[in-house]
């Protein structure tokens, strides 16, 4: 796939010479003259890249970016500034806006396509992400651009932490008619109650008596239930120093004494947007995470995950010189389970079957789905005598104990049958263990199921 790239440059020749090496590339190149125009077109199509020039009248390329930046529709696009300053200030202004990285005329060949295909690779990456993103959003999580795009950033719940009275009343009050607000008049219990609270906002005084209020604000920064809630900084004009060294050490914005009604709710909602936005994108990732290395059914990992995972436990067993044990785990007669009780009930087994696996192994054994009925188990450190054991025990703690199904109404018997190996000799493929797991567990199936058959490499 060829990766579409936004070339924009206010001068003719330079656009013309970029798209000319571009294109040689293959690389699938629109042009836009001036900022408003690459931005019309940045959110119209999708654009993989932005080549985006610096200098140009009207609108600038840091304007530019940071307007790029802070849409929605177009926060995800890499851009790369192409500039012919390079001095650390424009490098930091360009950061500021969030570019993503520089290049500098006279553009070399070489780099260009360099940085080019690195950051369509990194393109492609977060496009999977966000793709992913919209599997979790089919089973029911909200899309986080689209939720950003319509939060008011109203109905937040907002910690202040303010000694005075006649202040905190008075903000307490203008933040009420939109947010939930609570007070934390006495400094040395802020960071508690920050902490328990599950806040949106953190508005911390820095006028406070014998208390210093950058140490709260630093302290809620390093802490892990707060790291990541923002922090608006209040302050008298006389202390507008702190405030910058406040926003050094993690606070978000600030507002100076006497405080504007307008501008408090405005920056309270900025920062609360913000707050829930980062949040649904972090859980996104989260989630996208583990929905591509877990099975969505039993909740082990997936064959992918397994596979690309066994390779480093082999690697690993290989250089420490220690064993390395693969069971394979398959149901017996399972096809008949969906065929008498339905394939309802066939989850049901499959997903109390992982259950009684995870009771059954230790915290750095693997397991994983590895088909429909199949599961592999990874044992590191593991010779075959003491895995041999393991796997009795899962074999009995599955025959033991009847499986319910039917919502509980009902109880049948389950049994597996278990092919088991070790990877002992060093560099030996990983499919040629499996396979030989394999091969133990077909003579397990064909000398009558409900048994552990091991095949010493
Ligand atoms: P054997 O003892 O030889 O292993 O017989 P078996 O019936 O267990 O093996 P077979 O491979 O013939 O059948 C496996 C069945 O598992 C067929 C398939 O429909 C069923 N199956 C695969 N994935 C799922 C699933 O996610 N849920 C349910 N309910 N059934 C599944
Ligand atoms: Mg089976
Ligand atoms: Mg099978």
């Amino acid at each position: 796939m060829s990766a579409r790239i936004l070339v924009v440059d206010d001068v003719p020749a330079n656009v013309k010479l970029l798209e000319a090496r571009l294109s040689a590339e293959y690389f699938d190149v629109m042009t836009a003259s001036n900022g408003t125009e690459a931005l019309a077109i940045s959110r119209r199509a999708e654009c993989d890249i932005i080549l985006l020039d610096v200098m140009m009248p009207d609108m600038d390329g840091f304007e530019v970016c940071r307007r790029l930046k802070s849409d929605p529709a177009t926060h995800h696009i890499p851009v790369v500034m192409v500039t012919a300053l390079d001095s650390p200030a424009d490098r930091n202004r360009g950061l500021e806006a969030g570019a993503d990285d520089f290049l500098t005329k006279p553009v070399s060949d070489v780099v260009l396509i360099a940085r080019v295909r690195s950051l369509t690779r990194l393109k492609m990456m977060t496009d999977e992400l966000r793709m992913r993103a919209i599997t979790s959003l089919e089973i029911g999580m909200q899309a986080p651009e689209r939720s950003a795009v319509a939060d008011t950033g109203k109905g937040g719940r907002i910690l202040l932490v303010d000694d005075r009275e006649s202040s905190y009343q008075r903000l307490a009050t203008i933040l009420a008619a939109e947010h939930t607000i609570d007070v934390e008049p006495n400094p040395t219990e802020a960071l508690f109650h920050a902490a328990e609270g599950n806040y949106d906002l953190l508005i911390v005084s820095l006028d406070l008596n014998n208390f210093d209020g950058l140490r709260l604000c630093s302290q809620a920064r390093s802490l892990e239930r707060t790291r990541h809630v923002p922090i608006l900084a209040i302050a008298d004009p006389e202390n507008s120093t702190r405030l910058l060294r406040g926003l050094e050490i993690g606070v978000n914005d600030y507002l100076l004494r006497p405080i504007d009604k307008t501008e408090l709710l405005a920056r309270a909602r900025t920062q609360i947007r913000r707050r829930r936005y980062t949040d649904h994108l972090r859980d996104n990732v989260q989630n996208s995470i583990e929905m591509a290395i877990t099975d969505a059914l039993t909740g082990l990992h997936n064959r992918r995950y397994m596979e690309s995972h066994l390779a480093t436990l082999a690697e690993q067993a290989a250089t420490r010189g220690k064993p390395l044990a693969l069971m394979i785990l398959d149901i017996d007669y399972f096809k008949s389970i969906n065929d008498n009780y339905g394939h309802d009930a066939g989850d049901d087994v499959l997903r109390e079957f992982a259950v009684r696996v995870r009771k059954s192994i230790r915290g750095i054994d693997l397991a994983c789905r590895y088909g429909g009925e199949e599961f592999v188990i990874v044992m590191p450190e593991t010779d075959l005598h003491v895995a041999g054991m393991v796997a009795e025990r899962l074999r009995r703690s599955i025959a033991g104990e009847p499986f319910a199904i039917h919502k509980g109404s009902k109880r049948i018997e389950v049994t597996i049958s278990i092919g088991l190996t070790t990877l002992e000799q060093k560099g030996e493929a990983v499919a040629d263990v499996l396979k030989r797991a394999d091969t133990a567990l077909y003579r397990a199936k064909h000398d009558g199921r409900n048994r552990v058959v091991s095949q010493a490499a």
